[in-house]
Order: C-alpha cells, then structure tokens, then sequence
C-alpha cells in the first residue's frame, strides 16, 4: 500500500523564493507517493499556482478557523483554503496545542469544519511524557493509550460516517510530543502497538477497516525505514527532516 508522508514546513523558510525552490525539489523527487507538503499560509496560494492535474504534489495547510466567514481577524477559514486547492490541513498539532492554547473543543470544532468542507484531516494526537525508559516501558503506554484515547474521544466527538467517506477524509497523526523535534523518536515497535490501538478505537467508531495513522516525531532518512515497514502504519508526518533537500530525497527514496 502506498504509503502518505507529509511535510510540516512549520514556521519556515524566511522567503517566497527559498519556498518555491523547495517546493519545486519536493515534487521532482516523487514518482508514485503520496507527498503532501504543508507550508505558511503566506506561501500557499504562489505554491497553488505550480500545481495541476498531473501534479503528483498536494498541498496541506497547518491550520484552519472554524467558521465560515466574518469578524475572525487574522483567521482563514475552510472554504479559502479548498477554493486555493489545498486538499489536506494539519489539525490538533501539539504546537499548536502548546502555544497557542488550542484545546480539544477547538480542535474538535475545526475537526467538523475541514470535514463539511471536503478537507482532508490529519488529526494529531499524542502523548506528552516522556517513556521513562524499558522498566516502565509497559505502564507508560499504558498511560499514553489512555491519553489518546481521550483526545480522540473529544476531538472526534459529532464526527460520523455521513459528514464525508470517513475513511477518505480523516487520518491521524500519532505523534508523541516529547519525541518532536527532538532526536528522540518514538521506538517503531511502540509507535506501532499505539497506532494499532487508534485503529481500533476508528473502526469501532466507524466501523470501517481503511483509516489511515500515521506517526511522526523526529522523523528522518535514518529511521523512517524502521517505522514504514510496518503496514500498520501507514506513513510519517515530518517536520525538521522537510526542510532539507539531502533529507527529502532519501526520504521520498525509500518511502517508494
Ligand atoms: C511535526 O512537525 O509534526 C514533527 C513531527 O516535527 P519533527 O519531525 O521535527 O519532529
């Protein structure tokens, strides 16, 4: 199965220019993935303009509003990033949740808003301790399964099959926050028991087998071979590693 990596640009680069260099490099490297890169706001709209329907390149967002349209400064709303063509939006990442105070009632608001708007989601959830270590290995994924699955419980709340084909439209980042941006990744056989737990908590609400999570946390050229092979998961959210060519093309190598 073709598996989904999407680049998180975060807050970078610093200009239009670098932008579309790196935006150019990104879709020369892909033959048949699925690569979804996800830039500033500012930059989306240029980045728009270089794709068309033989583009094999899709365009994410980092966020969204959960209205429609009116007094919401400084916002951008659903229906102006689908009329971009922006296809995916990165909902719930801890960042997100972090700076800017964004809880799971917001999330779960802007969760329903991408979903009546046709927006691909990817949800992002995850635990913020740190595992402590082979000792305690067992009881902190305990603990974090537990976290998960109250964050998926609130920011899926009102979600159903009828909004949009479930499986279509949503896919879930399991991204522990200690391992962003750290070097410290998540060990692969961990991501994968806590992925399959989401799974199963999706197909008991959905009742569907096709859900797609991810993970990410530190995710590089070295290591993204570890959590691929298992066909539970079904690809990697990356961030750092998205800012560097050498880094980029290994990666989109070896995810083919
Ligand atoms: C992220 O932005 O979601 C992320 C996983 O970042 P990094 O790969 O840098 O840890």
């Amino acid at each position: 199965m073709k598996k989904i990596i999407i680049f998180n640009w975060k807050m970078n680069p610093d200009s239009l220019k670098e932008a579309k260099q790196l935006f150019n490099f990104v879709s020369k490297q892909i033959k048949n993935e699925e690569i979804v890169v996800c830039p500033p706001f500012v930059y989306l709209s240029r980045l728009a303009s270089f794709i068309n329907k033989n583009s094999k390149i899709k365009l994410g967002a980092q966020n969204l509003f959960f209205e429609s349209q009116g007094a919401y400064t400084g916002e951008i709303s659903p229906k102006m990033l689908k009329n971009l063509g922006v296809e995916y939006v990165i909902i719930g990442h801890s960042e997100r949740r972090r700076y800017l105070k964004e809880t799971d009632e917001m999330i779960n608001k802007k969760v329903l808003a991408a979903a009546k708007t046709g927006l691909k989601t990817v949800l992002c959830v995850g635990e913020e301790k740190h595992r402590l270590g082979i000792k305690n290995r067992k009881l902190e994924i305990k603990k974090a399964k537990k976290i998960i699955k109250n964050q998926l419980g609130k920011d899926l709340k009102g979600i159903h099959n009828s909004l949009s084909k479930i499986y279509d439209f949503l896919i879930v980042a399991y991204e522990p926050v200690w391992a962003i941006g750290s070097d410290n990744f998540c060990h692969p056989a961990d991501a994968r028991e806590i992925i399959k737990f989401i799974k199963n908590i999706l197909n008991s609400k959905f009742k569907t087998q096709s859900q797609k999570v991810l993970y990410g946390g530190s995710v590089d050229s070295k290591n993204i071979g570890s959590f691929i092979k298992y066909p539970e998961i079904n690809g990697v959210l990356v961030g750092g590693a998205s800012l560097e060519k050498n880094e980029i093309k290994k990666i989109i190598k070896i995810a083919n």
